[in-house]
């Protein structure tokens, strides 16, 4: 594509559907119900602060009732278990998100495991995951549902198309693979051990990488026309944020292409709102009220 790829704008998709998400609001508002959303915050983590920043924000905007428990990185995996207790018992606390990774010491899986299912705005507990492998109803995980929503609301369909994600984590990798397998693409899954990265993802029509490493997919991997999803948040050299691609010589090939930042990354606060909703208007039996999906 020598005239350059089309700009998958994150924030601008993001803002629509947050906007979406505060009409949602405003109508359960009218049944006299309010999403609340409780994030929990433990130690004083940089780049986690301004992640649940952001988060308390934007769901303040969209007309949800945030609040952010700060905790101190000293605290005991028995005291943050009986306080994520306590928000399960709160009929206010519609969704729940501890803010990951925690401190040294603190069992992320287990607090994650004792987040009522129900109330899983991140889509980690193994009964939410569960359900995606299932088909079944559940809450998904943002980051991979913010992928398919912004491939959805630029027109991209996965039908019969090869899907290669680069990345198997429980957060991100594996997750979209099944939210691409259930919109019937045709998946490829690399991680560490692929051999021939490069030629796997040449053969990919959609390709979503999740790695964490900087500028790893090489512009010259990439299928001329494909359309490509960079998750990955790195440091560059020159400390500015860069992605997993190397952005420049991989838009003159791609067809589509998410800058980092402004990609992923705002689409995924953005479905974080949207679960809540969702989450509340469940627990309440009005989901009637919500717009239709898609
Ligand atoms: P992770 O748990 O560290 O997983 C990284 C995956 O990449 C692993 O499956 C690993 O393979 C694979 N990998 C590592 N080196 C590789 C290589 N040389 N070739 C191929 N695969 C390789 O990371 P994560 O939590 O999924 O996050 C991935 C990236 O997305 C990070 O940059 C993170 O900051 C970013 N992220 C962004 C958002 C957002 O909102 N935009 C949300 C979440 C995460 P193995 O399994 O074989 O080790």
């Amino acid at each position: 594509m020598t005239e350059g790829a089309r700009l998958l704008d994150g924030k601008a998709t993001a803002q629509a559907v947050r906007a979406g998400v505060a009409a949602d609001v405003a109508r359960l508002a009218e049944r006299g119900l309010q999403p609340g959303l409780a994030v929990v915050l433990v130690g004083d983590d940089p780049a986690s602060q301004v992640y649940v920043r952001n988060k308390d924000r934007a769901a303040s905007e969209a007309g949800i009732a945030v609040r952010t428990l700060k905790l101190a990185a000293e605290t005991s995996q028995a005291d943050l278990l009986s306080e994520v207790e306590r928000l399960n018992a709160d009929p206010a606390v519609h969704g729940i998100l501890v803010q990951l990774p925690l401190p040294s010491g603190l069992d992320a899986d287990e607090v994650v495991r004792t987040i009522a299912p129900e109330k899983d705005v991140d889509g980690l507990h193994p009964r939410n995951v569960a359900a995606l492998v299932q088909g079944a109803r559940g809450l998904r995980p943002c980051t991979p549902a913010g992928c398919i929503e912004l491939l959805d609301r630029h027109g991209y369909e996965l039908e019969g198309r090869h899907v290669v994600v680069v990345g198997r984590s429980m957060l991100v990798g594996k997750p979209v693979a099944l939210l691409a397998l259930e919109r019937n693409a045709t998946v490829t899954v690399c991680h560490s051990r692929t051999r021939d990265l490069g030629k796997v993802v040449g053969d990919a029509d959609v390709l979503i990488a999740a790695v964490g490493r900087a500028r790893l997919i090489r512009g010259e991997w990439i299928r001329p026309g494909a359309i490509v999803l960079d998750v990955g948040i790195n440091r560059g050299e020159d400390g500015k944020l860069v992605g997993d691609v190397d952005f420049a010589p991989a838009a003159e090939r791609a067809g589509a292409i998410t800058p980092v930042p402004g990609g992923i990354g705002p689409m995924t606060i953005a479905m974080l709102l949207k679960n809540t909703v969702l989450a509340a208007a469940r627990q309440a039996g009005l989901t009637e009220v919500l717009a239709p999906a898609g």
